[in-house]
């Protein structure tokens, strides 16, 4: 079990509390966590109240003493329901999927753009378990959204179908315990429903928190920008290249997970020619999968309307240089690291004259000329 981990502005790890939670102590142990954060996590200071800042404050050590203790008398109280309760004993508690890392062993763009749209959306989004002979298979929702049409339309898809319909950390649905029979007309329906394209999971299918479309705290349109960069990839025929993901949030605080992707970004109020405007801090490197987590480091500042071209020359490369198989990071540390990758959109790192391109000077989807106004929320502290 890992606890105390977090994103933020100020991302860090979770730890491992132990080697090994047995089962019928998971929920004691839940508990035992819950009460050390209320009775030792910041009450005064609503940006310190994660568990995380215990870390920095009280040590992990003391922390795991202190859990391991409340866990103790939790148990050993005589009025503690312990054991494994019953609802788990009555329904099982069989994982329920596979982690979230993005295959690398997808295919090139050449080869996908040779296939019928069929056959493309099998490859693309049809994921076979290797162990056990399960077929899953992505349904794309461009930006994370979804109309309550096509909502409808899933649940009697679902109900059709009788599978299992879950939700991805990349936006998307998975549709679980398929047959290989059933993928034709499956691709059929989530045609006519607007969901079957193949870009689920691809470099093209961007994630993107709400930013300033709906959001208080954001400083640029991170969903603008998510837009932009699906069409520049498209335009540059590096839509479907695979194992590589893309997520922005539209300030530092991390709800579009920008420290935890291949290419993050996050918005930033930039100043250039006397002028507010918006901009991006470019994050290469970000991962989490396999029992291990490595935050995206600083590759270089841009505009939010150069964003998009640096993605297409880093994605360029990662696409012409890895090796069969190879994952972004694992191609990031053999072209040098981000700094070094960063070098390559360094040039676009500049703003010019606001009377020659005022495009620059406005944000994505926004009619009027940039301006950073940050109100109250809850959102992400
Ligand atoms: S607070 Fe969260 S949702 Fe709002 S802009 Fe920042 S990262 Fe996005």
């Amino acid at each position: 079990m890992f606890f105390a981990g977090g994103l933020g502005a100020n991302p860090h790890p979770a730890q491992a509390l132990e080697e090994f939670t047995p089962r019928d102590q998971l929920l004691a142990t839940l508990e035992a966590i819950l009460r050390v954060q209320n009775n030792h996590g910041n009450r005064d200071n609503k940006l310190r109240a994660r568990m995380k800042w215990l870390v920095d404050t009280m040590g992990v050590e003391e922390l795991r003493e202190r859990i391991f203790k409340e866990r103790k008398f939790l148990i050993a109280s005589a009025t503690y329901p312990a054991g494994v309760p019953r609802v788990v004993d009555e329904r099982g508690d069989a994982p329920a999927g596979v982690g979230t890392e993005v295959p690398a062993d997808l295919g090139s763009p050449v080869e996908f753009r040779a296939l019928d749209p069929f056959q493309k959306w099998n490859l693309a989004n049809v994921v076979r378990g290797r162990a056990n002979g399960t077929v899953s298979a992505y349904t794309w929702c461009r930006l994370g959204d979804i109309t309550t049409a096509q909502f409808r339309g899933l649940a009697q898809v679902q109900r059709d179908f009788g599978v299992e319909v879950r939700i991805t950390n990349r936006q998307n649905f998975v549709l679980r315990a398929l047959t290989e029979e059933q993928l034709p007309s499956l691709f059929a329906r989530l045609s006519q429903l607007g969901m079957a394209e193949s870009g689920a999971e691809l470099a093209r299918d961007v994630v993107a928190c709400p930013g300033a479309d709906t959001c208080n705290l954001a400083v640029t349109q991170s969903r603008g920008l998510a837009d932009d960069i699906g069409n520049a990839l498209e335009d540059a025929g590096l839509s479907e290249v695979g194992g590589v993901r893309i997520n922005i949030s539209g300030c530092t605080n991390s709800c579009g997970q920008h420290h935890i992707s291949d290419i993050g970004f996050f918005g930033l109020e930039r100043r250039a020619h006397g002028r507010p405007a918006p901009g991006y801090q470019m994050l290469l490197g970000g991962r989490v999968a396999n029992m291990e987590i490595q935050f995206g480091e600083k590759a270089s500042k841009l505009p939010a309307k150069r964003a998009s071209e640096a993605v297409v020359r880093v994605v360029g490369k990662f696409a012409a240089e890895r090796d069969a198989g190879e994952t972004f990071s694992q191609w990031l540390d053999r072209a040098g690291g981000a700094k070094q990758v960063g070098t390559l959109v360094a040039d676009l790192d500049n703003f010019p004259d606001p009377d020659e391109h005022p495009e620059f000077y406005i944000d994505f989807d926004e009619t009027g000329p940039y301006e950073a106004a940050v109100g109250d929320s809850e959102c992400a502290t």
